[in-house]
């Protein structure tokens, strides 16, 4: 009876860049249902392991908070008449003002493959490079500072890296809250390996502190001077690996021209910490064999965030505790693909296959592949220049997929500008109700976790299967087919004609594999051939793959050279620099940003689960407790916040006190937005300055004003 067939199956999880393996039974055919969700053993991200968000997947789906049919300006529509009134708005703008006047902003939670269908559109066919998504806010420095040092955009650890570490550094990342399962993990290693150290490198004693042996309480903003202090401090105590250097490294020199301005005392005093942590810190590093740096998003959205990350490598490249087991920078990425939209370019900064926008033998192999009619060969709009275009009257379409910008990118008010503006606004999405969708022209209703089948790409490079367990709700499509129906419209029919994700992945793959005879790292060709059977039962797998990764490399970088013209990895000048939304005698508290442990972005998932909302249900601001006493307020009294940026804006949030916050400095959860209380859009707060290098906004530096309310 085929009603009551029961079937596990294996998929992954979709919320961060650890990128858990899932396993769940599906019964019956028609209908079908999920139970007994559980971690994957064999998934070699987690072991079985997941923690509460991915526990409690299934009580996320349901019909109730979905999107689930087509509309046109606020009505509902049918998808015909929808992919017909956005193909012909496109078609009307790319006669009146040309392809630069439309934008796509997308997302980390895309699948590869709906990835690669947007990337190829946009870039191949409409001809404008004008597609950049959340990713942006997520990892676009850590790009920018691997492709500086080694020439790739490639990390260089693994998760059993942290296993076989001595030293295991937290910068800029709570990971106990936002990459529970790595965190476990770290746990398990230390537990088996009691001489191992953890320091944290963070303003706030986050849960990640439980496990430190040192934490660094440092001055929000002052990562790049820690580090040029730990150079200077490798040089000084026989701390580099000169033979390493001289085989493999350049750039020493520029770099320690900078690094040397940067005694203990000095570091100590701008990063507002006892020289005698510092000094701990340093000679752990310098000491032990392998040491690991996992940073995150606290390192990466800053006005300075690719400094930052260089700053990071460089000292793993002096120290030559790189590309061996138990050593590297190891940047963890937010979310869950955001690293496989970096493999099809789905950043405006790059091509295709980590190829670039501006090698004209790159543009040249795209444009042959994809017999693409209107290559883009510029640089589009990174995530706040778009925004900041659509206000300014100069991107007139914009297409945001499986994304909430309103609610989630700093400067709302540009954010609700730039929409208002808009000719088009089309959002893709899963969710009925987002702070986004209130500007919507035309709504289309995506396939969601349990519905899409696609691929995933997690933070040590490993590519997994999101399988689809149950049909799409109602009238939901997949993202990939949206957007080839609106390409097949635009009359683009030869090029969209994907019946199957598995036919867009193997273009994908057979694409990475056409420059340079496989000797690159990113050369998925091994799986260009691979049946639609194939694909369905694709285990989780690394890249590079060593079939066609350069001979005798076991690891990254093993043989000591890099992608870099010279082949020797490049240190890079940092000059400490400041966040730029500067505090002042008006504005004179650090506003700081991020994740809770039971929460995703903008809620609209796990948001509905009250199981989830138990941990933390509603939004609160930090305040330590000597600032609380000069504001005169108690826990669960509201304040009042203002930014210079955002005069018309008031966010007002009860207070919770808390001296694991440094005097002077507040942080806020950015998840609850307008859709969950009147005033809780803290991104309003933060003025959208932006790294000039990656285009990352900052996000844990805003200057706010705090008055009781
Ligand atoms: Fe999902 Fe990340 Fe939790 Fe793993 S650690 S279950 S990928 S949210």
């Amino acid at each position: 009876n085929p009603q009551s067939s029961k079937r596990l199956l294996q998929t992954t999880c979709p919320y961060c860049g650890v990128g858990c393996g899932v396993d769940v039974v599906r019964q019956g055919a028609a209908g079908p249902q999920l139970s007994d969700l559980q971690g994957s053993r064999e998934h070699p991200a987690n072991f079985g392991r997941l923690c509460i968000k991915g526990t409690h997947l299934l009580e996320t789906l349901g019909q109730d908070s979905r999107l689930l049919f087509p509309m046109v300006n606020g009505q509902r529509s049918d998808w015909q008449t929808a992919i017909q009134t956005v193909a012909d708005k496109m078609r009307s703008i790319l006669e009146t003002d040309g392809p630069e006047a439309i934008a796509i902003y997308g997302s980390g939670q895309l699948l590869t493959e709906d990835y690669y269908v947007a990337n190829k559109l946009m870039k191949g066919f409409i001809g404008s490079a004008n597609i950049d998504t959340n990713s942006r806010l997520c990892m676009s420095s850590a790009v920018v500072a691997h492709k500086r040092a080694f020439g790739e955009d490639i990390v260089p650890c693994d998760y059993e890296d942290l296993e076989h570490t001595d030293l295991l550094v937290l910068v800029g990342s709570n990971a106990a809250w936002t990459h529970p399962v790595l965190f476990q993990r770290i746990e398990r290693a230390k537990l088996q390996n009691p001489d191992m150290k953890v320091v944290v490198v963070d303003p706030r004693q986050t849960d990640s502190c439980t496990l430190a042996d040192l934490h660094l309480p440092l001055a929000p903003g002052t990562d790049a001077v820690l580090y040029c202090g730990l150079l200077n401090y490798l040089s000084q105590h026989d701390g580099l690996d000169n033979a390493y250097i001289e085989q493999s490294v350049s750039g020493l020199e520029e770099a320690m021209h900078i690094a040397s301005e940067w005694d203990l005392a000095r570091v100590a005093d701008v990063c507002k910490l006892p020289q005698s942590i510092v000094e701990t810190f340093f000679r752990w590093f310098t000491q032990l064999p392998r040491v690991i740096s996992f940073f995150s998003m606290g390192i990466n959205q800053s006005t300075t965030g690719v400094d930052k990350g260089n700053a990071i490598i460089n000292c793993h490249l002096a120290s030559g505790k790189i590309a061996k087991t138990g050593s590297g920078p190891f940047s963890i990425t937010g979310q869950p693909n955001a690293m496989g939209g970096r493999e099809v370019g789905g950043l405006s900064t790059m091509l295709a296959a980590h190829m670039d926008i501006d090698n004209t033998e790159h543009q040249r192999i795209v444009r042959d592949f994809w017999q693409a009619p209107n290559l883009a060969t510029k640089n589009g709009l990174k995530a706040v220049d778009t925004f900041q275009a659509a206000a300014d009257g100069k991107i007139k379409c914009l297409w945001i997929m499986a994304t909430n910008p309103v609610a989630s990118m700093p400067n709302r008010e540009l954010i609700e500008a730039a929409l208002s503006r808009c000719e088009m606004v089309i959002v893709s999405d899963t969710a009925a109700q987002t702070d986004t969708l209130k500007f919507a022209d035309v709504v289309f209703p995506a396939t969601g976790w349990s519905e899409k089948n696609g691929t995933v790409t997690n933070s040590e490079r490993r590519i997994s299967r999101q399988r689809g367990l149950v049909p799409p709700s109602s009238e939901a499509k997949h993202d990939w087919q949206i957007i080839s129906e609106v390409a097949c419209a635009l009359g683009f029919d030869e090029a969209f004609s994907y019946q199957h994700p598995v036919e867009i992945f193997r273009e994908h793959c057979a694409l990475t594999g056409t420059e340079n005879g496989g000797s690159r790292a990113l050369d998925l060709s091994p799986l260009q051939d691979l049946t639609e059977q194939q694909y369905d039962a694709m285990r989780p797998q690394q890249w590079p793959f060593s079939e066609v990764h350069r001979a005798g490399a076991d690891r990254l970088f093993a043989d000591g050279t890099f992608y870099t013209p010279t082949g020797k990895a490049r240190m890079i000048a940092v000059t400490p620099a400041l966040p730029t939304q500067a505090t002042s005698a008006d504005y004179p508290y650090v506003l700081n940003t991020g994740r809770v442990r039971d929460q995703w972005h903008t809620m609209t998932r796990t948001g509905n689960t009250a199981r989830l909302l138990k941990h933390m249900d509603r939004p609160w601001l930090s305040v330590n407790s000597a600032d609380a006493k000069t504001l005169g307020v108690e826990n669960g009294d509201l304040l009042a916040l203002n930014a210079a940026c955002a005069t018309d804006t008031t966010v007002i949030l009860p207070v919770t006190i808390d001296d694991k916050q440094r005097k002077g400095d507040m942080f806020a959860p950015f998840h609850w937005s307008a859709t969950w209380g009147s005033h809780c859009k803290v991104g309003a707060l933060l003025n959208g300055a932006n790294d000039p290098l990656s285009g990352q906004p900052e996000l844990k530096h805003g200057a706010v004003k705090a008055k009781k309310a």
